[in-house]
């Protein structure tokens, strides 16, 4: 570790969750180097940051080899396509990225003597056989199926970080995300989220996979960044569920999130994709009692601040396509 000025690497740092982080980690005092090839994120999540004088952007592809000069303090690993139709367009870039991008990562950790924090999922899981999810669940993911190029390659990219931390004692942390939402998010990324707040905002029928009765727990922003700055500091080298419990079914989301636009749109079912998990719930017990965290936003704040927006993402399409 360094100078009085931290020097944090964040992969992945142009897209949805990692230019939030970016800016947490600027407000924090860190130097920031921003590492990203744009695969699925875009400059304009960090425009804002650029001309910042402790913030750097390079375009880079990590899977190919991690060069920072200087030293550094944290490297976050947070890039990876994350939406289930990127991943499903990009598949080997997914695996390349959750293996050899998690590699160079941790070897540029070593090098630098820095602390690595990798960027899970609740994908890990697959479809679960144990609900909530606790960490300790080795998980139910078809290794073959559409979704394992993603489930697989952070499965891959947590057994590396471990092997690293036990046979190089490079110091790890790893964050199992569950399902994110916030400002950032592509209108058209497929996730749920900004799905039904496109169709509810322009009228259009509101897609709903299979039934609708497959749950989802939805977390703020935010409170993400919140968790993920807490076990960054923390002692924990185990993987820690970072995730709001409150549970619903994708229809009643889709009901609420209609409720909230107050929108004409209708709901139509649509075919449910292959291995799309049944149920999903963090068991967030290990993240309170080891980083006394706690989500803060209930849903209908989380999405009251994520309406606005998607607004403006809408009203500029508009006037673009005018
Ligand atoms: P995102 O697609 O918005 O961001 C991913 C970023 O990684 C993009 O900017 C992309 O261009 C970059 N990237 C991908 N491959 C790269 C490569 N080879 N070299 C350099 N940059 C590369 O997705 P997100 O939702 O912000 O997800 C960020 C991370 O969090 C991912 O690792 C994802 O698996 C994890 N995660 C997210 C969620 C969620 O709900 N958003 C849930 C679980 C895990
Ligand atoms: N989903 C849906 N309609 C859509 C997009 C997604 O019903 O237009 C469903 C999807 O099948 C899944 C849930 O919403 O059951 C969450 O999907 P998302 O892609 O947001 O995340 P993930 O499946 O990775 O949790």
């Amino acid at each position: 570790m360094s100078s009085a000025t931290p020097r944090t690497l964040i992969t992945g740092g142009a897209g949805f969750l990692g230019s939030h982080l970016c800016e947490r980690f600027l407000a924090e005092g860190h130097h920031v180097i921003c590492m990203d090839n744009l695969i699925t994120g875009s400059a304009n999540n960090i425009a804002h940051l650029m001309g910042h004088e402790r913030f750097e952007f390079v375009k880079l592809d990590v899977t190919t080899f991690i060069y920072v000069q200087g030293e550094l303090d944290y490297v976050l690993h947070f890039a990876s396509p994350a939406s289930p139709i990127d991943y499903l367009k990009l598949p080997i870039q997914t695996l390349k990225v959750g293996a050899l991008g998690t590699h160079k990562a941790l070897g540029l950790a070593k090098e630098k003597n820095a602390r690595l924090l990798l960027a899970s999922t609740s994908e890990v899981y697959g479809d679960p056989l144990t609900h909530p999810q606790k960490e300790s669940y080795w998980g139910n993911v078809n290794p073959v199926g559409m979704r394992g190029v993603y489930d697989e390659a952070k499965r891959f990219a947590e057994a590396m970080t471990m092997a690293y931390h036990r046979y190089h004692e490079v110091e790890t942390r790893i964050v199992r995300i569950f399902n994110t939402y916030g400002p950032r998010m592509r209108l058209d990324d497929g996730r749920a989220l900004p799905t039904f707040m496109k169709q509810a905002l322009m009228g259009d029928p509101i897609t709903v996979f299979g039934d609708g009765s497959q749950t989802r727990s939805f977390c703020y922003v935010d409170d993400l960044v919140e968790g993920i700055y807490r076990l960054l500091l923390s002692d924990e080298p185990e993987p820690v569920n970072v995730g709001n419990p409150d549970e619903i079914s994708i229809l009643d989301f889709a009901k609420e999130i209609i409720e909230l636009t107050d929108s004409s749109s209708e709901i139509v079912f649509k075919p449910l994709p292959k291995d799309d998990p049944q149920v999903r719930q963090p068991d967030i017990s290990r993240a309170k009692e080891v980083l006394g965290w706690t989500p803060s936003y209930d849903r209908a704040e989380g999405l009251r601040k994520t309406l606005s927006y998607f607004e403006e993402q809408i009203a500029k399409r508009e006037t673009a396509e005018a």
